[in-house]
Protein backbone atom coordinates (compact mmCIF):
# COMPACT_ATOMS: atom_id res chain seq x y z
CA UNK A 1 0.00 0.00 0.00
CA UNK A 2 1.71 3.45 -1.00
CA UNK A 3 0.71 6.16 1.00
CA UNK A 4 1.92 9.41 -0.43
CA UNK A 5 1.63 11.92 1.70
CA UNK A 6 2.31 15.07 -0.16
CA UNK A 7 -0.57 13.92 -2.25
CA UNK A 8 -2.79 14.31 1.21
CA UNK A 9 -1.69 16.99 2.16
CA UNK A 10 -4.05 19.43 -0.06
CA UNK A 11 -7.08 16.86 0.86
CA UNK A 12 -10.25 17.17 3.14
CA UNK A 13 -10.27 14.09 5.73
CA UNK A 14 -10.97 11.55 6.41
CA UNK A 15 -10.81 9.61 3.43
CA UNK A 16 -10.56 5.81 1.95
CA UNK A 17 -7.16 5.71 -0.03
CA UNK A 18 -7.45 2.73 -2.57
CA UNK A 19 -3.86 1.47 -4.41
CA UNK A 20 -5.62 0.53 -7.61
CA UNK A 21 -2.10 -1.50 -8.73
CA UNK A 22 -1.89 -3.63 -5.45
CA UNK A 23 -5.93 -4.33 -6.44
CA UNK A 24 -4.69 -5.31 -9.76
CA UNK A 25 -1.65 -7.45 -8.01
CA UNK A 26 -3.57 -9.29 -5.92
CA UNK A 27 -6.56 -10.09 -8.74
CA UNK A 28 -3.54 -11.32 -10.53
CA UNK A 29 -2.20 -13.62 -8.06
CA UNK A 30 -5.58 -15.28 -7.53
CA UNK A 31 -5.99 -15.78 -11.31
CA UNK A 32 -2.73 -17.46 -11.95
CA UNK A 33 -3.09 -19.78 -8.87
CA UNK A 34 -6.77 -20.73 -10.68
CA UNK A 35 -5.25 -21.08 -13.56
CA UNK A 36 -5.88 -25.03 -15.22
CA UNK A 37 -7.99 -25.72 -12.22
CA UNK A 38 -11.92 -25.77 -12.44
CA UNK A 39 -12.16 -23.06 -10.36
CA UNK A 40 -14.29 -19.74 -10.57
CA UNK A 41 -13.49 -17.41 -8.08
CA UNK A 42 -17.09 -14.47 -6.75
CA UNK A 43 -16.04 -11.10 -5.07
CA UNK A 44 -17.98 -10.53 -2.35
CA UNK A 45 -19.81 -7.54 -2.66
CA UNK A 46 -20.42 -6.65 0.70
CA UNK A 47 -16.82 -6.57 1.52
CA UNK A 48 -16.52 -3.17 -0.88
CA UNK A 49 -18.69 -2.18 -3.49
CA UNK A 50 -16.65 0.81 -4.29
CA UNK A 51 -17.47 1.47 -8.13
CA UNK A 52 -13.96 1.96 -8.84
CA UNK A 53 -13.24 -1.16 -7.23
CA UNK A 54 -15.70 -3.12 -8.67
CA UNK A 55 -14.43 -1.85 -12.43
CA UNK A 56 -10.79 -3.77 -11.46
CA UNK A 57 -12.45 -7.01 -10.32
CA UNK A 58 -15.09 -6.93 -13.56
CA UNK A 59 -11.90 -6.65 -15.38
CA UNK A 60 -10.08 -9.45 -13.94
CA UNK A 61 -13.11 -11.77 -14.77
CA UNK A 62 -14.42 -12.29 -11.46
CA UNK A 63 -18.13 -13.99 -10.50
CA UNK A 64 -19.83 -11.89 -7.74
CA UNK A 65 -21.29 -12.89 -4.57
CA UNK A 66 -24.13 -10.77 -3.23
CA UNK A 67 -26.02 -10.89 -0.20
CA UNK A 68 -28.96 -8.23 -0.69
CA UNK A 69 -31.03 -7.16 -3.73
CA UNK A 70 -29.49 -3.91 -4.14
CA UNK A 71 -25.67 -5.71 -4.74
CA UNK A 72 -27.57 -7.71 -7.25
CA UNK A 73 -28.46 -4.46 -9.29
CA UNK A 74 -24.69 -2.73 -8.11
CA UNK A 75 -23.08 -5.92 -9.71
CA UNK A 76 -24.90 -5.73 -12.69
CA UNK A 77 -24.09 -1.70 -13.02
CA UNK A 78 -20.84 -2.72 -12.80
CA UNK A 79 -20.66 -5.39 -15.50
CA UNK A 80 -20.49 -8.30 -13.66
CA UNK A 81 -21.94 -11.28 -15.33
CA UNK A 82 -25.53 -13.00 -14.57
CA UNK A 83 -24.22 -16.00 -15.70
CA UNK A 84 -21.49 -15.68 -12.65
CA UNK A 85 -23.71 -14.00 -9.90
CA UNK A 86 -24.80 -16.43 -6.38
CA UNK A 87 -26.88 -14.57 -4.22
CA UNK A 88 -26.71 -16.00 -0.54
CA UNK A 89 -28.69 -14.68 2.96
CA UNK A 90 -31.00 -15.77 5.07
CA UNK A 91 -33.65 -13.22 4.76
CA UNK A 92 -34.08 -12.90 1.23
CA UNK A 93 -37.18 -10.71 0.72
CA UNK A 94 -39.93 -11.36 -2.95
CA UNK A 95 -38.77 -8.37 -4.44
CA UNK A 96 -34.79 -9.45 -3.83
CA UNK A 97 -35.79 -12.75 -5.78
CA UNK A 98 -37.48 -11.60 -8.49
CA UNK A 99 -34.41 -9.04 -9.07
CA UNK A 100 -32.47 -12.36 -9.38
CA UNK A 101 -34.95 -13.83 -11.18
CA UNK A 102 -35.81 -11.26 -13.61
CA UNK A 103 -31.74 -10.85 -14.33
CA UNK A 104 -30.91 -14.52 -14.81
CA UNK A 105 -28.57 -14.79 -11.80
CA UNK A 106 -26.75 -18.29 -11.78
CA UNK A 107 -27.47 -19.18 -8.33
CA UNK A 108 -29.75 -18.57 -5.51
CA UNK A 109 -27.56 -19.99 -2.01
CA UNK A 110 -30.21 -20.89 0.05
CA UNK A 111 -30.48 -21.00 3.63
CA UNK A 112 -33.96 -22.73 4.54
CA UNK A 113 -36.57 -24.72 3.21
CA UNK A 114 -39.34 -21.36 3.05
CA UNK A 115 -37.09 -19.87 1.17
CA UNK A 116 -36.76 -22.24 -1.53
CA UNK A 117 -40.66 -22.51 -1.73
CA UNK A 118 -40.51 -18.87 -2.23
CA UNK A 119 -37.69 -19.09 -4.94
CA UNK A 120 -39.63 -22.05 -6.21
CA UNK A 121 -43.26 -19.62 -6.28
CA UNK A 122 -41.74 -16.63 -8.08
CA UNK A 123 -40.24 -18.48 -10.86
CA UNK A 124 -43.13 -20.60 -11.60
CA UNK A 125 -45.16 -17.23 -11.78
CA UNK A 126 -42.40 -16.23 -14.05
CA UNK A 127 -42.00 -19.05 -16.14
CA UNK A 128 -38.16 -19.79 -15.45
CA UNK A 129 -35.95 -22.24 -13.62
CA UNK A 130 -34.12 -20.65 -10.73
CA UNK A 131 -30.29 -22.60 -10.24
CA UNK A 132 -29.80 -23.05 -6.60
CA UNK A 133 -27.01 -24.22 -4.25
CA UNK A 134 -28.41 -25.53 -0.67
CA UNK A 135 -25.86 -23.25 2.04
CA UNK A 136 -24.75 -25.88 4.53
CA UNK A 137 -23.89 -25.38 8.20
CA UNK A 138 -21.27 -27.59 8.63
CA UNK A 139 -21.17 -27.24 12.05
CA UNK A 140 -16.87 -26.13 11.92
CA UNK A 141 -15.30 -23.41 14.22
CA UNK A 142 -13.76 -21.06 11.75
CA UNK A 143 -11.66 -20.17 15.15
CA UNK A 144 -12.40 -16.13 14.05
CA UNK A 145 -14.33 -13.98 16.16
CA UNK A 146 -17.91 -14.98 17.22
CA UNK A 147 -19.45 -12.30 15.21
CA UNK A 148 -17.94 -13.44 11.66
CA UNK A 149 -18.55 -17.53 12.87
CA UNK A 150 -20.96 -18.56 10.47
CA UNK A 151 -20.48 -22.50 9.60
CA UNK A 152 -21.66 -23.72 13.55
CA UNK A 153 -24.98 -24.92 14.64
CA UNK A 154 -25.61 -22.06 17.06
CA UNK A 155 -25.91 -19.50 14.20
CA UNK A 156 -28.84 -18.67 12.01
CA UNK A 157 -26.56 -19.87 8.72
CA UNK A 158 -27.59 -22.66 6.29
CA UNK A 159 -29.22 -25.90 6.53
CA UNK A 160 -27.44 -28.25 9.13
CA UNK A 161 -26.52 -31.92 8.04
CA UNK A 162 -29.08 -34.08 9.94
CA UNK A 163 -32.23 -32.86 7.89
CA UNK A 164 -29.75 -32.01 4.56
CA UNK A 165 -31.32 -35.09 3.08
CA UNK A 166 -34.79 -33.98 3.56
CA UNK A 167 -33.79 -30.29 2.10
CA UNK A 168 -32.08 -31.93 -1.07
CA UNK A 169 -35.05 -34.30 -1.60
CA UNK A 170 -37.46 -31.34 -1.52
CA UNK A 171 -35.15 -29.53 -3.92
CA UNK A 172 -35.40 -31.78 -6.08
CA UNK A 173 -38.97 -32.16 -5.75
CA UNK A 174 -39.95 -28.28 -6.91
CA UNK A 175 -40.60 -27.94 -10.53
CA UNK A 176 -38.88 -24.56 -11.03
CA UNK A 177 -35.86 -25.29 -8.91
CA UNK A 178 -32.44 -26.34 -10.37
CA UNK A 179 -30.49 -28.17 -7.73
CA UNK A 180 -27.16 -27.10 -8.98
CA UNK A 181 -24.74 -28.09 -5.44
CA UNK A 182 -24.13 -27.26 -1.74
CA UNK A 183 -22.59 -23.95 -0.59
CA UNK A 184 -20.22 -23.43 2.39
CA UNK A 185 -19.14 -20.11 4.23
CA UNK A 186 -17.72 -21.16 7.68
CA UNK A 187 -16.69 -17.38 8.50
CA UNK A 188 -14.41 -14.40 8.10
CA UNK A 189 -11.07 -13.94 8.87
CA UNK A 190 -9.76 -17.36 9.08
CA UNK A 191 -5.84 -17.25 9.76
CA UNK A 192 -4.79 -21.03 9.42
CA UNK A 193 -6.01 -23.83 6.74
CA UNK A 194 -7.05 -26.02 8.77
CA UNK A 195 -10.69 -24.89 8.74
CA UNK A 196 -10.34 -25.08 5.17
CA UNK A 197 -9.38 -28.69 5.13
CA UNK A 198 -12.14 -29.68 7.21
CA UNK A 199 -14.64 -27.98 5.39
CA UNK A 200 -13.10 -30.21 2.35
CA UNK A 201 -13.32 -33.14 4.25
CA UNK A 202 -17.23 -32.59 5.11
CA UNK A 203 -17.94 -31.57 1.55
CA UNK A 204 -16.16 -34.65 0.26
CA UNK A 205 -18.44 -37.00 1.97
CA UNK A 206 -21.09 -35.06 1.25
CA UNK A 207 -20.59 -35.63 -2.58
CA UNK A 208 -19.86 -39.32 -1.93
CA UNK A 209 -22.70 -39.75 -0.14
CA UNK A 210 -25.64 -37.70 -2.74
CA UNK A 211 -23.32 -39.64 -5.50
CA UNK A 212 -24.62 -42.94 -3.86
CA UNK A 213 -28.09 -41.75 -3.86
CA UNK A 214 -27.58 -41.06 -7.78
CA UNK A 215 -27.95 -37.12 -7.48
CA UNK A 216 -24.59 -35.49 -8.98
CA UNK A 217 -23.62 -31.87 -8.44
CA UNK A 218 -22.09 -29.74 -10.90
CA UNK A 219 -20.52 -27.46 -8.33
CA UNK A 220 -19.71 -27.08 -4.53
CA UNK A 221 -19.21 -23.51 -3.31
CA UNK A 222 -16.53 -23.19 -0.77
CA UNK A 223 -17.29 -19.98 0.35
CA UNK A 224 -14.80 -17.13 1.30
CA UNK A 225 -13.14 -15.94 4.39
CA UNK A 226 -9.20 -16.38 3.96
CA UNK A 227 -7.78 -13.73 6.35
CA UNK A 228 -5.23 -11.06 5.80
CA UNK A 229 -2.56 -9.64 8.16
CA UNK A 230 -3.45 -6.36 9.80
CA UNK A 231 -0.27 -6.32 11.52
CA UNK A 232 2.27 -6.28 9.14
CA UNK A 233 0.09 -4.86 6.08
CA UNK A 234 3.04 -3.27 4.02
CA UNK A 235 5.32 -6.68 4.65
CA UNK A 236 2.51 -9.26 3.56
CA UNK A 237 0.37 -7.14 1.41
CA UNK A 238 -0.98 -10.28 -0.56
CA UNK A 239 -2.98 -13.09 1.42
CA UNK A 240 -1.93 -16.47 1.24
CA UNK A 241 -3.77 -17.46 -1.82
CA UNK A 242 -1.24 -20.19 -2.82
CA UNK A 243 -1.55 -21.81 0.44
CA UNK A 244 -4.94 -21.42 0.11
CA UNK A 245 -5.97 -22.30 -2.97
CA UNK A 246 -3.73 -25.88 -2.90
CA UNK A 247 -5.84 -26.91 0.19
CA UNK A 248 -8.92 -26.97 -2.43
CA UNK A 249 -6.84 -28.64 -5.02
CA UNK A 250 -5.09 -31.58 -2.92
CA UNK A 251 -8.15 -31.87 -0.31
CA UNK A 252 -10.99 -31.42 -2.56
CA UNK A 253 -11.86 -34.99 -4.49
CA UNK A 254 -14.06 -33.34 -7.58
CA UNK A 255 -16.30 -35.58 -9.79
CA UNK A 256 -16.21 -35.65 -13.24
CA UNK A 257 -17.24 -31.83 -14.35
CA UNK A 258 -17.13 -30.28 -11.40
CA UNK A 259 -16.24 -27.13 -10.48
CA UNK A 260 -15.78 -25.48 -7.27
CA UNK A 261 -16.32 -21.79 -6.74
CA UNK A 262 -14.77 -19.26 -3.86
CA UNK A 263 -16.56 -16.57 -2.66
CA UNK A 264 -13.72 -14.13 -1.57
CA UNK A 265 -13.82 -10.82 -0.26
CA UNK A 266 -11.66 -9.49 2.13
CA UNK A 267 -8.11 -11.29 1.02
CA UNK A 268 -8.60 -9.30 -1.98
CA UNK A 269 -9.57 -5.72 -0.84
CA UNK A 270 -8.49 -5.04 2.27
CA UNK A 271 -5.16 -4.48 1.93
CA UNK A 272 -5.58 -2.20 -1.06
CA UNK A 273 -7.24 0.40 1.15
CA UNK A 274 -6.52 2.84 4.09
CA UNK A 275 -8.05 5.02 6.42
CA UNK A 276 -6.53 8.62 6.37
CA UNK A 277 -7.33 10.46 8.78
CA UNK A 278 -5.96 14.29 10.79
CA UNK A 279 -4.72 14.42 14.04
CA UNK A 280 -7.71 16.66 15.89
CA UNK A 281 -6.28 17.08 19.32
CA UNK A 282 -3.85 15.28 21.53
CA UNK A 283 -5.01 15.13 25.06
CA UNK A 284 -3.63 13.68 28.58
CA UNK A 285 -5.28 12.40 31.67
CA UNK A 286 -3.79 11.65 34.57
CA UNK A 287 -3.04 8.12 33.41
CA UNK A 288 -3.56 8.38 29.75
CA UNK A 289 -2.57 9.65 26.29
CA UNK A 290 -5.09 10.10 23.81
CA UNK A 291 -4.73 11.00 19.82
CA UNK A 292 -7.91 12.33 18.62
CA UNK A 293 -8.79 11.37 14.91
CA UNK A 294 -11.26 12.91 12.58
CA UNK A 295 -12.07 9.77 11.59
CA UNK A 296 -13.99 7.57 13.72
CA UNK A 297 -16.41 4.41 13.55
CA UNK A 298 -18.62 5.68 11.57
CA UNK A 299 -16.15 5.60 8.91
CA UNK A 300 -14.12 2.22 10.02
CA UNK A 301 -16.72 0.18 12.25
CA UNK A 302 -14.56 -2.76 12.82
CA UNK A 303 -12.47 -2.26 15.78
CA UNK A 304 -15.85 -0.89 17.84
CA UNK A 305 -17.74 -3.74 16.08
CA UNK A 306 -15.36 -6.54 15.94
CA UNK A 307 -12.43 -5.89 18.60
CA UNK A 308 -10.53 -5.91 15.64
CA UNK A 309 -6.80 -3.78 15.03
CA UNK A 310 -5.89 -2.06 12.64
CA UNK A 311 -1.75 -0.86 11.95
CA UNK A 312 -1.79 2.84 12.48
CA UNK A 313 0.78 4.39 11.30
CA UNK A 314 2.04 8.48 12.02
CA UNK A 315 2.55 9.24 8.29
CA UNK A 316 4.10 12.97 9.11
CA UNK A 317 5.86 12.90 12.29
CA UNK A 318 9.82 14.12 12.20
CA UNK A 319 10.08 13.08 15.68
CA UNK A 320 12.34 10.58 16.53
CA UNK A 321 10.67 10.11 20.81
CA UNK A 322 7.78 7.63 20.69
CA UNK A 323 4.80 8.04 23.09
CA UNK A 324 2.15 5.42 23.92
CA UNK A 325 -1.35 6.79 23.06
CA UNK A 326 -5.47 5.73 23.08
CA UNK A 327 -5.85 6.09 19.33
CA UNK A 328 -9.80 7.09 19.56
CA UNK A 329 -12.57 8.85 17.13
CA UNK A 330 -14.81 11.82 17.64
CA UNK A 331 -17.83 9.54 17.91
CA UNK A 332 -20.12 9.84 21.31
CA UNK A 333 -19.40 6.02 21.72
CA UNK A 334 -17.27 5.00 24.87
CA UNK A 335 -16.30 1.86 22.06
CA UNK A 336 -15.27 4.90 19.33
CA UNK A 337 -11.67 3.38 19.47
CA UNK A 338 -9.40 2.55 17.02
CA UNK A 339 -6.43 1.21 19.23
CA UNK A 340 -5.38 0.98 23.13
CA UNK A 341 -1.83 1.45 23.92
CA UNK A 342 -0.46 2.27 20.42
CA UNK A 343 2.83 3.20 20.22
CA UNK A 344 3.16 5.77 17.56
CA UNK A 345 6.38 8.38 16.96
CA UNK A 346 5.34 11.71 19.43
CA UNK A 347 1.77 13.27 17.92
CA UNK A 348 0.72 16.71 17.44
CA UNK A 349 -2.72 18.24 16.45
CA UNK A 350 -2.27 17.95 12.45
CA UNK A 351 -0.43 15.18 11.78
CA UNK A 352 -1.91 12.73 9.49
CA UNK A 353 -2.42 9.25 10.11
CA UNK A 354 -2.92 6.12 8.52
CA UNK A 355 -5.03 3.31 9.05
CA UNK A 356 -3.99 0.38 6.98
CA UNK A 357 -5.92 -2.90 5.99
CA UNK A 358 -9.19 -0.85 5.62
CA UNK A 359 -10.04 -2.17 2.11
CA UNK A 360 -12.39 -4.48 3.26
CA UNK A 361 -15.85 -3.81 5.54
CA UNK A 362 -14.32 0.06 5.86
CA UNK A 363 -16.27 2.33 3.55
CA UNK A 364 -19.09 -0.59 2.89
CA UNK A 365 -19.54 -0.56 6.70
CA UNK A 366 -19.74 3.48 7.19
CA UNK A 367 -22.85 5.09 8.48
CA UNK A 368 -23.96 8.86 8.71
CA UNK A 369 -23.86 8.59 13.03
CA UNK A 370 -23.81 11.38 14.73
CA UNK A 371 -24.73 13.20 11.27
CA UNK A 372 -21.21 12.97 10.00
CA UNK A 373 -20.59 13.19 6.31
CA UNK A 374 -19.29 9.91 4.76
CA UNK A 375 -16.30 9.06 3.97
CA UNK A 376 -15.09 9.97 0.53
CA UNK A 377 -12.27 8.37 -1.33
CA UNK A 378 -8.91 8.96 -3.57
CA UNK A 379 -7.29 6.73 -5.55
CA UNK A 380 -3.37 6.18 -6.22
CA UNK A 381 -2.80 4.48 -10.34
C1 LIG B 1 -19.28 -12.24 3.53
C2 LIG B 1 -19.38 -13.44 2.72
C3 LIG B 1 -18.31 -13.86 1.95
C4 LIG B 1 -16.96 -13.17 1.94
O1 LIG B 1 -16.28 -13.38 3.12
P1 LIG B 1 -14.76 -12.85 3.29
O2 LIG B 1 -14.40 -13.25 4.66
O3 LIG B 1 -14.79 -11.38 3.11
O4 LIG B 1 -13.94 -13.54 2.25
C5 LIG B 1 -18.48 -14.99 1.16
N1 LIG B 1 -19.66 -15.66 1.14
C6 LIG B 1 -20.71 -15.27 1.87
C7 LIG B 1 -21.97 -16.04 1.81
C8 LIG B 1 -20.62 -14.16 2.69
O5 LIG B 1 -21.66 -13.79 3.44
Amino acid sequence: MRLPIDMFKNLRTPFYCYDLPLLRNTLKVINDEIDGFPFIVHYALKANANPVILNEIVKAGMGADLVSGNEVLAALDAGFSASKMAYAGVGKTDWEIEAGIDNDIFCFNVESVPEMEVINEIAARKGKMAGIAIRVNPNIDAHTHRYITTGTTDNKFGVDIPVLDEVVEKAMSLSNIHLRGLHFHIGSQITTLEPFRMLCEKANELIDHYEKLGIHFEMIDVGGGLGVDYENPLENPIAPFKEFFNVFKQCLKLRDGQKVHFELGRSIVAQCGALISRVVYVKENSIKKFVILDAGMTDLIRPALYSAHHKIVNLSSQECGVETYDVVGPICESSDVFSCDEKLPITRRGDFVAILTAGAYGESMASRYNMRYLPHCHFID
